[in-house]
């Protein structure tokens, strides 16, 4: 299949392009480097001999997208392009509401203009707010998001829903994700954040490289094992198979399909930092902080509706996530930037 991905060249987007690369689709990538670097596709042809092809522009950029369905027979769409730091879309709203929910409309729209009918959007498990129970199925009540980001996912989950039911022969699938993290194993590609991170690994992991100095650990007083947040981590390539594995079952079955993708086991902040010293061998400083306003003390995802349907469960387990976030940040010191960069 002809795959469209818009916000291609990020994180999620770039592993992504890679695994539909090995599964024989052909991706085409949307992309305006706001949180994103141009060499991320050399990498890519340096892992899979491929280059794909870009366009460099905003989703919000109308003509460009009727340019994009026209030079291209696209069968789907996998719209990763949005702006994803909370406490960003807590001062500017209205910049996190413009770029990922009119940016959506307008693709959306585009899409009906182009009779392209299958789009999968990602989503996120913030999206469930602070649910009562563990682990998380996709029937669990959504809609309590505590800021703007999160309540930008779950508008467009509901007009996306509103969208298929007024137009049935549509393919909608929504992934909601749980915390991505980890990079290609062959350390090419990885995640590289803007500024100071804001996600517990990039942080970790610059701690570790010594550029940092040392974690904020928000929290102790949790009801949890041992008083810190638990989160489902899962592997970025897992993460990238579920989107392949999503579009191979269910992108040519008119519906909305709603999948959560995590691993279902949930890891505590002190055992990533302990995973972490043991598997890398690097020594992590941390101090407890106060809890961050919005945080939820344990979120983890029960991932059976995937494995059922989909046919797809994360694999990799937690040391392996961490060795490939840590050789990521070994061997690209400055991310995209590192000029000397060593192929594996
Ligand atoms: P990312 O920032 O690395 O990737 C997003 C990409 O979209 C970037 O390359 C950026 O340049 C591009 N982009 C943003 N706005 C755009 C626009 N208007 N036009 C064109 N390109 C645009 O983030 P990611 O971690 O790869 O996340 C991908 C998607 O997954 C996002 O929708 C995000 O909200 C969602 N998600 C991420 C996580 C996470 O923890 N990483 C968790 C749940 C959901
Ligand atoms: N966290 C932390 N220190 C940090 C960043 C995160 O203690 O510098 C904790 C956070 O409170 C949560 C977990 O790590 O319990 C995962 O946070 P992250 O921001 O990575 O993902 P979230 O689940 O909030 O989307």
């Amino acid at each position: 299949m002809n795959i469209l991905l818009t916000g291609g060249a990020g994180f999620i987007g770039a592993h992504t392009v890679v695994e539909l690369l090995n599964a024989g689709h052909t991706p085409i990538i949307l992309d305006n480097f706001c949180n994103a670097h141009p060499n991320v596709l050399t990498r890519i042809k340096m892992i899979t001999g491929v280059l794909p092809k870009l366009y460099q522009g905003d989703v919000r950029d109308r003509e460009l997208l009727k340019r994009i369905f026209n030079e291209n027979k696209i069968d789907s769409v996998i719209h990763f392009a949005a702006l994803k730091a909370v406490g960003e879309s807590v001062a500017q709203p209205l910049r996190y509401y413009d770029n990922n929910v009119s940016g959506s409309l307008i693709l959306l729209e585009e899409m009906q203009q182009a009779g392209v009918k299958s789009i999968v959007f990602s989503s996120s498990a913030t999206v469930y707010g602070e649910p009562k129970t563990m682990p998380i199925n996709e029937n669990f009540p959504t809609g309590a998001t505590t800021n703007p980001y999160g309540t930008s996912k779950h508008m467009m989950e509901r007009i996306m829903m509103d969208m298929q039911r007024a137009q049935p022969d549509w393919s909608v699938i929504i992934l909601r994700y749980f915390n991505p993290i980890g990079a290609h194993a062959s350390g090419k590609i990885g995640e590289q954040p803007n500024g100071i991170p804001n996600n517990l690994l990039p942080y970790v992991t610059q701690v570790a490289a010594g550029k940092l100095k040392e974690l904020s650990i928000f929290g102790n007083d949790y009801p949890t094992a041992d008083g810190t947040g638990v989160r489902d981590y899962i592997h970025v390539v897992d993460l990238a198979q579920g989107h392949v594995q999503a579009l191979n079952v269910k992108a040519r079955e008119a519906g909305t399909h709603i999948y959560n993708l995590g691993t279902g086991k949930g890891y505590s902040v002190l055992d990533i930092v302990q995973t972490f010293e043991r598997e890398t061998g690097q020594r992590v400083p941390y101090v407890f902080k106060e809890r961050r306003a919005g945080d939820i003390a344990e979120c983890y995802a029960d991932p059976q509706k995937a494995w059922r349907e989909l046919n797809w469960q994360a694999k990799r387990q937690l040391p392996e996530m961490i060795r490939d976030a840590w050789h990521w940040q070994k061997n690209n010191p400055n991310g995209y930037e590192n000029e000397t960069f060593q192929a594996a």
